[in-house]
């Protein structure tokens, strides 16, 4: 046979697979089950599960080390096929810290390009940059006292969290951060921090427990391919993680070790432990949706398998990061719901956030509710139900986007209506939003304030936030969309936006840093809008700032605004039905000012947001007296004041009213 003979067999084979996978006769002929894929280890042996069904043959290979650049294979094996399409082979003996890869062969027809060595898509642990996976004895890497380890808000409601969205990375790579761990994670676990190391502004994590939030919602920390881990800050090269390696190994560049594939999983539940010793909650971010690149090994196993492609091998890529993942088809779907449940068990999780949810399937995503219900019921669940354009390969699939997240059991949407109506549209720079006098949004906002924009009707479904890890941070943006601003405005119109995010129904989340006025600017001088390959000097958080005194009372205000939620149960609403009967919006008298009242048997509150250049005189809608806890300048659960009859509003700013 000829090579262009070969080369058609091989599309014509794949054809016939690709459209083979995802049919209702190969899903019953090879769905395996069993909970034991990957390396089953113990004392006296370890079996080897790999499913493969269309391999001819698969080797085991055992490795004294986990670094692709040393030649110390030390057995090959071959695995014998069993049913559904799964290899196996058990090894006699404690294989534990050995490391191991298969080879996958395919047909004649299918050319070299398909006879592989490759990581097994289930490793819980590998070498150096993920390359050889690691027989690990699990119990083996708990730090003293993981047995009696648990989330420490597991009775807090989901709308009673605080969610701080942070990088491992970016908490303590700057010099600043005083921290010693720098870039690790065990980074998150230094007490008593300061900035520079001197003085008494903490960071880290003691300023994470003083700024009061509940939740630390982790970038990517699964093994991701972009960081060399031998040299994680060589040649400044950063990622924020979102290019999936191996799914159920933690990072080896956040550990002090990569080379030990021991050591990443030890590290990783010490910070989780630790974390949780100081009543920080942990919820990790997952991406699913899509991988690194075609070289994914589980896609090598299985050519074709894991993305979603047409007949002619077109990729499906509403991901816009190259793939997109099948979850439909029944073993890719396995895969998600085993590897989210396994963190969750191992690692004692309190919360997962989906990196574009909405090119997951519904019943995969209620599967891991399911699932994680099983180990703890309170296991928080979010994710970015954008709309994307991808190619289906089963009919009728439905997909977990915002306007389907009735389908969607306890699980939450990022509010992109609250984002973009407080600040401006993310990707229409000059956009202004509520906060720089865009009245047209108002309508949207008051919904999306209530924890009802259009596709939820319970603000537990509701993650509200202005700013995240993607497009500009929040401070920067507000500069893009108002060219002539001073610094004091800015910050006026950054502390009115988080204001309208902590005082509104749903979940609050945090862009790490925003409290100090995070801004991303490169060596040109410019907003960076996606700072994914951007260097540390543009990502960390500059600790420093904290000492300049307008910072640190916009951290205070923060802090203010945090404790002050948490003290106000209407606040914090769980359904639609107790929003519409407990919150009211007040008539105003001027087009820049929406107001609001909340009340209960016990409570009434009025919280007033003026986007206007002109004070604003808000005449209370009773004859009540009512303390101030909320102005321009301060925020807390200390009464600042009392009114009666009506309250100054100042120019951009909210105030706060509590009845006596
Ligand atoms: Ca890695």
């Amino acid at each position: 046979m000829n090579s262009a003979d070969k080369r058609q067999n091989v599309e014509k084979c794949n054809r016939e697979w690709l459209e083979a996978y995802s049919s209702e006769q190969f899903e019953k002929e090879f769905t395996y089950e069993g909970d034991d894929l990957g390396a089953v280890y113990s004392k006296d042996s370890t079996v080897f599960k790999l499913w493969s069904p269309f391999a001819e043959s698969v080797r085991l290979n055992l490795y004294k080390s986990g670094d692709v650049h040393k030649e110390d294979l030390t057995d090959t094996i071959p695995m014998e096929k069993g049913e559904k399409g799964v290899w196996s082979v058990k090894v006699g003996g404690n294989l534990a810290d050995i490391y191991y890869t298969y080879s996958v062969a395919f047909e004649e027809k299918f050319e070299g390009a398909y006879d592989c060595e490759v990581c097994d898509p289930y490793a819980k642990a590998c070498g150096v940059n993920g390359r050889r996976a690691m027989v690990v004895d699990l119990a083996a890497t708990d730090p003293e006292g993981f047995d009696r380890d648990e989330n420490p808000n597991e009775q807090l409601p989901v709308c009673d969290s605080v969610i701080y969205e942070l990088h491992v990375r970016d908490l303590s790579a700057d010099d600043s951060a005083g921290i010693s761990h720098r870039g690790k994670f065990l980074g998150l676990t230094e007490e008593g921090t300061t900035v520079n190391g001197e003085g008494t502004l903490y960071t880290g994590l003691s300023h994470l427990l003083e700024l009061g939030v509940t939740h630390v919602h982790l970038l990517p920390f699964y093994d991701y391919a972009t960081i060399d881990e031998a040299a994680p800050f060589s040649h400044e090269i950063y990622n924020w993680g979102y290019d999936p390696l191996n799914y159920n190994v933690p990072e080896g560049s956040y550990a002090t070790d990569a080379f030990d594939g021991k050591v990443r999983i030890t590290e990783l539940k010490k910070t989780i432990q630790t974390l949780h010793q100081k009543g920080i909650s942990v919820v990790m971010d997952v991406v699913y949706n899509h991988t690194y690149n075609d070289e994914f090994c589980f896609n090598k196993v299985v050519p074709g398998y894991f993305h979603r492609m047409d007949r002619q091998g077109v990729k499906s890529n509403g991901s816009a990061c190259g793939n997109d993942t099948a979850s439909e088809r029944s073993m890719v779907s396995k895969f998600i719901v085993d590897s989210v449940l396994y963190w969750a068990r191992e690692y004692h999780l309190d919360g997962f956030r989906f990196d574009l949810v909405g090119l997951l399937d519904v019943d995969t995503i209620n599967q891991i509710r399911a699932g994680l219900d099983l180990i703890r019921p309170n296991i928080m669940m979010y994710g970015e139900g954008w709309t994307l354009d991808t190619k289906l390969t089963k009919k009728n699939v439905l997909l977990a986007t915002q306007t389907n997240v009735d389908h969607l059991e306890r699980f939450a949407m990022f509010s992109d209506d609250l984002r973009d109506a407080v600040k401006g549209h993310v990707f229409l720079e000059e956009e202004k939003g509520f906060i720089s006098g865009n009245t047209e949004v108002i309508e949207v906002l008051k919904a999306a304030m209530m924890g009802l924009p259009s596709w939820s009707d319970s603000p537990e479904k509701v993650i509200n936030y202005t700013s995240c890890h993607d497009n500009y941070t929040l401070f920067d943006k507000i500069y893009l969309c108002n060219q002539e601003i001073t610094f004091e405005e800015a910050v006026r119109q950054n502390l009115l936006a988080i204001a309208i995010v902590m005082l509104s129904q749903g979940t609050p989340l945090l862009h790490a840093g925003e409290e100090i006025l995070r801004t991303k600017v490169n060596a040109e001088g410019e907003f960076v809008s996606d700072s994914v390959r951007e260097p540390d000097s543009v990502n960390a958080i500059k600790w420093d700032d904290l000492k300049l005194k307008e910072y640190y009372r916009v951290y205070e205000y923060y802090k203010g605004l945090i404790a002050f939620r948490k003290k106000h149960s209407l606040l914090r609403l769980n359904s639609g039905e107790k929003v519409r009967k407990h919150m009211r919006w007040l008539e105003t008298q001027a087009e820049n000012v929406i107001a609001y009242e909340l009340q209960d048997a016990g409570e009434k509150l009025l919280a007033v947001f003026n986007a206007g250049e002109e004070p604003y005189p808000f005449v209370l809608p009773d004859s009540e007296s009512y303390d101030v806890y909320i102005n321009e300048m301060q925020a807390g659960d200390v009464v600042l004041g009392s009114v009666s009859k009506e309250a100054i509003v100042q120019p951009v700013s909210c105030m706060v009213l509590v009845r006596k």
